[in-house]
């Protein structure tokens, strides 16, 4: 395993991805700011290219291939915006891509995914490993595997939403960040250690899948059955090792949010800020709005990881 990567490596990774990535608004809301009490600071990576953070990462992984690894190409396994973020970072680098996806992945992910020219290889998440499919497809070809979060490039192409986001909103005094596999949460955290030394980072997992909370807790990595819930892309069993090397050192603490705390933030994100939020999306502002008293006063980051979500699949959440 390499070794964790630092603040300087999510600076490099901000130049790498220049041009390419889009520096996303930091919304803000007077009617949320009201009800909560507290000032936020919304991330929207729900307007990144592909719709989500990862092409950040994905990006910045794939502009440090060598020309023998562009020739072969990538493959990675995904149950779907790392997959598209992959895809696409591959697609505008010329580097053929093979995605491993979930039997039941969202089919916008899959046909987004397919529309970027990648190959897609669809598995079954529950009685499959992708870890292994995913190794044994790259030995049989050749081909590079980049993981969806324990791989230093990827973690420090996700920490640059947050050295943005502290560039745009000035220090904050806590910071709000969605966890699954901990790529966007270890990198997020070695940005606000360096940026804004006194953030308290709090990240925050399903609650049908809380491995985080008890990794913290007993200090070594938990893994679990793949959680249900509806935050498709939190769907992990396990932290990275990388990711979980970081979080434990810069992490203050993990909180979860329950499948009807997320459904209440997507409405508010829906009706107050006009803005489409999937599921996992919304789990850092569920948390928020659960612990709202205790954060009255703060400037608090929000990041809002991604908008991927089917229509008909948003229109049924937010009907309740
Ligand atoms: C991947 C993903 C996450 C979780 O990121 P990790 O790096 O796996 O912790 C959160 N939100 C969205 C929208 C994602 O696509």
């Amino acid at each position: 395993m390499p070794t964790p990567p630092t603040f300087d490596d999510v600076r490099a990774a901000a130049e790498r991805i220049r041009g390419h990535a889009h520096r996303t608004p930091v919304l803000t809301s007077r009617r949320i700011d009201a009800a909560t009490g507290a000032r936020l600071f919304f991330k929207c990576e729900n307007f990144q290219r592909m719709g989500a953070f990862k092409f950040r990462g994905a990006f910045n992984a794939l502009s440090r291939f060598d020309e023998d690894q562009r020739r072969s190409g990538v493959v990675t396994y995904s149950s779907g915006n790392h997959a598209q973020g992959i895809a696409l970072a591959a697609n505008i680098l010329g580097i053929p891509a093979t995605i491993l996806m979930p039997d039941d992945a969202p089919e916008s992910k899959v046909a987004a995914t397919l529309g970027y020219g990648a190959s897609v290889v669809r598995f079954d998440r529950y009685t499959e490993d992708r870890e292994e499919i995913g190794r044994a497809l790259a030995a049989d070809k050749g081909l590079t595997l980049v993981p969806p979060y324990d791989h230093p490039d990827i973690i420090a192409g996700q920490g640059t939403a947050t050295m943005e986001l502290l560039e745009q909103a000035g220090e904050l005094d806590v910071l709000f960040v969605c966890l699954g596999g901990g790529g966007l949460l270890s990198g997020a955290a070695l940005a606000a250690r360096a940026l804004s030394p006194s953030c308290r980072v709090v990240g925050v997992e399903p609650e049908a899948g809380d491995d985080g909370v008890r990794s913290l807790r007993t200090g070594s990595i938990v893994h679990i059955d793949t959680p249900v819930t509806i935050a498709d892309g939190a769907q992990t069993q396990h932290l990275g090792v990388l990711p979980f090397e970081i979080i434990r050192r810069d992490v203050d603490e993990i909180v979860t949010a329950s499948d009807a705390e997320l459904v209440a933030a997507m409405r508010v994100f829906a009706s107050t800020m006009k803005i489409v939020v999937e599921p996992t999306g919304c789990l850092a502002f569920a948390a928020v709005r659960r612990l709202a008293p205790e954060l009255a006063g703060q400037r608090v980051g929000v990041i809002v990881s991604g908008g991927n979500v089917d229509l008909d699949r948003f229109a049924a959440l937010v009907a309740g």
